[in-house]
């Protein structure tokens, strides 16, 4: 019962870290691939650390971080851009994901060409379909499986306990309730005389301030949210509870029953009067006076469920530009730098964001900073690497061995921000 995609995506995730642990982690492939990526996405970084042990979190992110100390000296003379975050692909096991979805949608596309009846009925009454996975599976098939997919959705939004708004979600490398703040912000606030002493309280906390910024940003809007569903009209919260995958995953791993209950049925409510209003402004084509496509892609627009829609998404693209600009200003000021130089400072990714925004004095000191720091972590990494050798076996191993998580947080300093250290399982 529930959405088949949604474990489907969760069978190819363990199945992909299964792999990744046994063969393909240091194969050259692998690495040009997350090297391409920039390292795992927040999520699978999530899961590949209860996966990994220190030695090979060691292995698969030393040679991310040389070629990123490369690619720092590169920007430093001159030689490459600083903004090269569009250029990143999809992290590998996010691309696995998306391949076995992809193959199983051609299989569901054969089902439902042979017999689209029987189908039909089988996936309504297993409630076989969330919303979020047929944005997925929709652009992956032929129009006439396409129309019986909308079909099927429309049915399922009519339905009181609008089951399409409940995807099986797996419970794995998710928070299993909003998490709490890493220090205590009502505290801290109320030492904060002006953004100069909350800039500086942020850096000395143990990750990116971006990063910390927009963790708890998302944490305060789901927070909002789940308060505004509980007793506000919906009309106040309606179109801010649109949330792509990744959000509604974060959300609705953290709400309470009613409160998921009252969103699902106004939220379908709501995007079925949408997709009436599509079809009165498009009306389709008519056969025997039947609609001959119940959704002709009306259905897919009214429901925006992807992160050009998510009103939580949007909120961060903000409040990520809102920072970045402050460090800009303040970066370079006296008193702000020499607490930046100690701090553990920017991730990679908002580091190469903040870049173009700097003049060419600043970005200079600001390169010279984080290459060295890279270096150093890389080092620490090989380290490990070699005192896992028979010749060294009288060396014992201190501080190196958790360098991997001095590691992953330049690449993914949110899982910082707010969770402590993931810990390997006992
Ligand atoms: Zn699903
Ligand atoms: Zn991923
Ligand atoms: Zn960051
Ligand atoms: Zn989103």
């Amino acid at each position: 019962m529930g959405c088949v995609f949604c474990r489907i995506s969760a069978r190819a995730e363990s199945t992909f870290f299964h792999w990744f642990v046994l063969e393909l982690a240091g194969t050259g492939e692998m690495t040009e691939r997350l090297l391409r990526a920039q390292g795992f996405c927040p999520k699978h970084t999530r899961q590949l650390i209860p996966n990994a042990s220190p030695g090979l979190l060691s292995a698969v992110y030393l040679p991310l971080l040389q070629s990123a100390a490369q690619d720092l000296r590169a920007i430093a003379t001159g030689g490459r851009n600083g903004s090269s975050s569009s250029a990143w692909e999809r992290c590998p096991a996010c691309e696995s994901v998306v391949t076995s979805l992809r193959y199983w949608s051609g299989l569901v596309e054969g089902c439902f060409q042979n017999e689209p009846r029987r189908w039909l009925e089988r996936f309504a009454d297993q409630q076989a379909l969330c919303v979020y996975h047929y944005a997925l599976v929709y652009s992956a098939v032929a129009p006439a499986t396409q129309e019986h997919l909308d079909g099927l959705l429309l049915k399922g939004l009519q339905e009181p306990t609008a089951w399409p708004l409940q995807p099986a979600i797996d419970d794995f490398c998710v928070p299993t309730h909003l998490p709490d703040h890493r220090f205590d912000r009502a505290e801290a606030g109320r030492r904060w005389g002006d953004a100069w002493e909350e800039l500086q309280a942020r850096l000395n906390a143990d990750t990116c301030p971006v990063c910390q910024w927009l963790a708890e940003s998302a944490h305060d809007y789901l927070a909002w949210l789940h308060r505004a569903v509980a007793d506000q009209p919906p009309s106040q919260w309606l179109q801010a509870s649109q949330l792509c995958w990744s959000h509604v995953h974060a959300w609705l791993k953290g709400i309470s029953a009613e409160v998921a209950w009252r969103w699902r049925t106004e939220l379908a409510s709501w995007w079925l009067v949408q997709y009436q209003a599509a079809k009165r402004r498009q009306p389709g084509r008519t056969i025997h006076g039947r609609d001959a496509s119940p959704g002709g892609g009306r259905l897919r627009a009214a429901l925006g469920v992807d992160e050009s829609t998510c009103a939580l998404c949007h909120h961060l693209a903000t409040r990520l530009a809102e920072g970045l600009q402050l460090l800009a200003s303040a970066l370079p000021d006296p008193m702000i730098w020499p607490v930046y130089s100690h701090s553990k400072g920017l991730c990679l990714r908002h580091l190469r964001m903040l870049l173009p925004r700097l003049s060419p004095a600043d970005r200079t000191q600001l390169l010279a900073v984080h290459q060295r720091r890279v270096e150093v972590i890389a080092w620490t990494l090989e380290r490990l690497l070699r005192l896992d050798s028979w010749n060294r076996r009288h060396e014992p191993i201190t501080y190196e061995k958790d360098g991997w998580q001095l590691a992953l947080r330049t690449y993914q300093g949110e899982l910082w921000a707010f969770e402590p250290y993931p810990r390997f399982p006992q």
